[in-house]
């Protein structure tokens, strides 16, 4: 059974889902008055935005990007590029980015950069989770909803090899599942980030 792969449960779909209705408040008191702009990074944060869009009541659009990063299954490499760009421009809005986890901050960096180079009125970042602890590159992230330790976590849109995305909660993977993969890896080609 797939669900074997799963070590333990870190947050519960309800605390998840009190945590994001908390988060909305938040950004809609923060942004009240203005019309908002969500970039949703595909795949990862697509359970997250979809809820979190929910949680917030103001006038707001949904705009996605797709990055790519080259590395093996489950470590950032570093290098990152646009694999889909976003529909609409975003300049002279107000502009969350929304995001799954931010790790070394790698990917966030190059995000930002890009969305900059289109002047929006203003930028920030909310994240679901924030592994802090493996942070190279320090960016303001206005909006955090937890803070995971240096685990391989998966579910709620986060995957593994593209699995455990339809989880209700965030969940770390026996190593075993790793292991097993480690064991097959030979210089892995670009996959889809998130
Ligand atoms: P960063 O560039 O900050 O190191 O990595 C960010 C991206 O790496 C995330 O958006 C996600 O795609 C992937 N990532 C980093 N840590 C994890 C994790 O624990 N689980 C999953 N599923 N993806 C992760």
């Amino acid at each position: 059974m797939w669900r074997e792969a799963i070590q333990q449960i870190l947050i519960p779909e309800a605390e998840l889902q009190r945590r994001i209705r908390s988060l909305g408040r938040a950004i809609t008191a923060d942004y009240a008055g203005k019309e908002l702009v969500f970039v949703s990074v595909l795949r990862g944060a697509i359970m997250f935005s979809a809820d979190l869009a929910r949680a917030v009541d103001l006038p707001l659009t949904i705009d996605c990007i797709t990055l790519s990063s080259y590395g093996d299954r489950h470590v950032s490499s570093g290098r990152v590029h646009v694999l889909k760009d976003l529909a609409d421009s975003v300049a002279d809005k107000h502009v969350l980015i929304v995001e799954d986890i931010v790790d070394t901050g790698i990917t966030l960096q190059h995000l930002w950069q890009h969305l900059m180079a289109h002047r929006p009125a203003d930028l920030h970042v909310c994240t679901l989770l924030d592994k802090r602890v493996r942070r190279q590159v320090e960016l303001p992230i206005r909006y955090v909803g937890f803070e995971v330790p240096d685990a391989f976590v998966v579910g709620y849109g986060l995957d593994y090899r593209q699995r455990y995305r339809n989880l209700p909660f965030i969940a770390s993977l026996r190593p075993e599942v790793f292991a097993e993969d480690s064991r097959q890896l030979s210089g892995c080609p670009a996959r889809e980030h998130g």
